[in-house]
């Protein structure tokens, strides 16, 4: 095995030029790569293996030919080993950390570590739960055993996104494993070395040609893998214009699809809120940590006209006193957007508000002055009020540390706000009035809701979307059992 330090950039240039495939990195069929960018600094961090159609079918005949001795494995023994991955990973939780920070922008202590610590609690979670992939006996006939078993589909393909690339994936692969199913994952452009160097340390532990990953462009790489006739499932994390893509894909060959698309998320803060908790739950809700790069990202803030103005300034103070830098830097609360189009696109929204003659623009925190950060992709994250739910600042996902504010004067009105939209992935409403949050609760039309809190998503607490948001949850069994394994119905007759 190559030696590794701790040293992102270290780690990277070992890495550079591979895909995971079959137990070993190897380098693209074609030989050809693309360069991964520091977003702190525009430096190049290495070159990753530019996969195409070519490496997809190695990596999928891979992981056929190590399927069945997989799933023929005692249910327990795989979890045991799945469980191993995530105790060897969280030796390797600061390592990772780190290496995520590089490539993606995101600041080390608030975002990337902690990423790296739910990735190895992830493995560990679900390797616990290989047990439970149990059936049920039927009552069919006194002479007939009848039951259902539950057996793994196959060969599974993931789609994931570089937001929070290592979890993300950890949430599909962990229980697809678990399941008996053998992986092939295409990893984002921008964030491959990280899922690289997981897969890597996995393959320590794991039989070669379960886990799988290439890296690579969506149509190139990613097209060819939920297309390709041996990938029997398809998980995908991303935007909803690609989630089509990958469903008419799965379509094609009728293979079941697990879609985690956008969010406009609403936060409604009712006249008798906690307006501290309300505002902590701001933060950490619209992930200004994460630049806003998510898409349960609090990014459409319904308030109570009585709490409009103090609600608005306390946030504008905190979000101010936030500091913004190199995201290696411990001191460092928010790092950087993670590619030059994504820039683009936070630049394109904040002007579009900034054309509305009702809009107030509330830069905070201050972008470094630092000359060696001076080609970062920093951008200040912005509140913004004064724009109505219907404008498309306020409709469409930026993806970027941008929220907006808008009054209401009475509940009713408030989730109907928060209901208008194409999304419906997560929502947050503050109250301590018991009746007003079991009505809300169940008016909200969100596949994640929650009162008087604002939690990350985490193993155990199953999270997906509905309306465009999405098709299925992950992160807890049922979503092990319902996307990762088939039921059969077996029927002995025994007179
Ligand atoms: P984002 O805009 O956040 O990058 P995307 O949906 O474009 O979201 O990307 C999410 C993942 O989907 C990435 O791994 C990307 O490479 C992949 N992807 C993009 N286009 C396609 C496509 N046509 N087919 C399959 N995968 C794709």
């Amino acid at each position: 095995m190559i030696r590794f330090d701790t040293d992102p950039e270290s780690l990277a240039g070992a890495l550079a030029g591979h895909h995971f495939i079959d137990g070993a990195l190897v380098p693209a069929a074609s030989g050809k790569t693309f360069p991964v960018i520091n977003p702190a600094t525009g430096a190049s961090i290495g070159e990753a293996a530019l996969g195409e159609a070519a490496d997809v079918d190695a990596a999928v005949a891979s992981a056929k030919k190590a399927q069945k001795a997989w799933a023929a494995m005692p249910a327990r023994e795989r979890g045991k080993l799945v469980a191993e991955c995530g105790r060897v990973l969280a030796e390797h939780a600061e390592e990772l950390g780190r290496l995520v920070a590089l490539e993606t922008g995101k600041a080390l202590r608030t975002e990337s570590r902690p990423e790296g610590n739910v990735l190895a609690d992830t493995f560990v979670y679900f390797g616990g739960l290989a047990s439970e992939l149990k059936g049920e006996t039927i009552p069919y006939k006194p002479e007939c055993l009848t039951m259902t078993v539950r057996e793994p589909v196959g060969v599974v393909g993931a789609i994931i996104p570089w937001n929070v690339p290592m979890f993300l994936m950890a949430l599909k692969i962990a229980p697809a494993l678990v399941a008996g199913n053998t992986v092939v994952v295409k990893s984002a452009e921008e964030a491959p070395f990280c899922c690289l160097r997981v897969a890597q340390i996995m393959g320590e532990i794991l039989p070669p040609g379960t886990f799988n990953i290439l890296s690579g462009f969506g149509p190139e790489c990613g097209g060819p893998l939920a297309s390709h006739p041996d990938v029997a499932k398809v998980t995908f994390t991303g935007s909803v214009e690609t989630g089509r893509i990958v469903y008419r894909a799965a379509a094609e060959k009728l293979v079941p699809v697990t879609l985690e698309l956008g969010g406009k998320s609403p936060m409604v803060i009712m006249a008798d809120a906690d307006l501290d908790r309300a505002v902590d739950g701001a933060i950490t809700g619209m992930r200004f940590t994460r630049q806003g790069q998510s898409c349960t990202a609090a990014s459409r803030m319904f308030v109570h006209r009585d709490l409009h103005d103090a609600f608005v300034e306390r946030l504008v103070a905190r979000v101010d006193e936030m500091v913004m830098g190199d995201p290696l830097d411990e001191a460092t609360d928010i790092g950087t957007i993670v590619s030059p189009q994504q820039f683009e696109r936070v630049q394109r929204f904040l002007k579009l508000a900034e054309e509305h003659p009702d809009a107030t623009l509330h830069r905070c925190s201050k972008v470094p002055d630092d000359p060696a950060l001076k080609g970062g992709l920093f951008v200040q994250p912005c509140v913004i009020t004064g724009i109505p739910n219907d404008h498309e600042v306020a409709r469409e996902e930026i993806f970027g540390p941008v929220t907006c504010i808008i009054p209401f004067d009475d509940p009713d009105e408030g989730l109907a706000l928060a209901n208008d939209t194409d999304y419906g992935l997560a929502a947050t409403v503050w109250t301590n009035d018991l009746k007003l949050a079991l009505n809300a609760v169940h008016t909200l039309e969100a596949g994640f809701v929650q009162v008087n809190q604002n939690v990350v998503v985490q193993p155990t607490l199953p999270y997906g979307g509905f309306k465009t948001s999405g098709l299925g949850k992950e992160a807890d069994l049922h979503a092990m059992l319902e996307h990762f394994t088939h039921r059969k119905t077996i029927i002995i007759n025994l007179s």
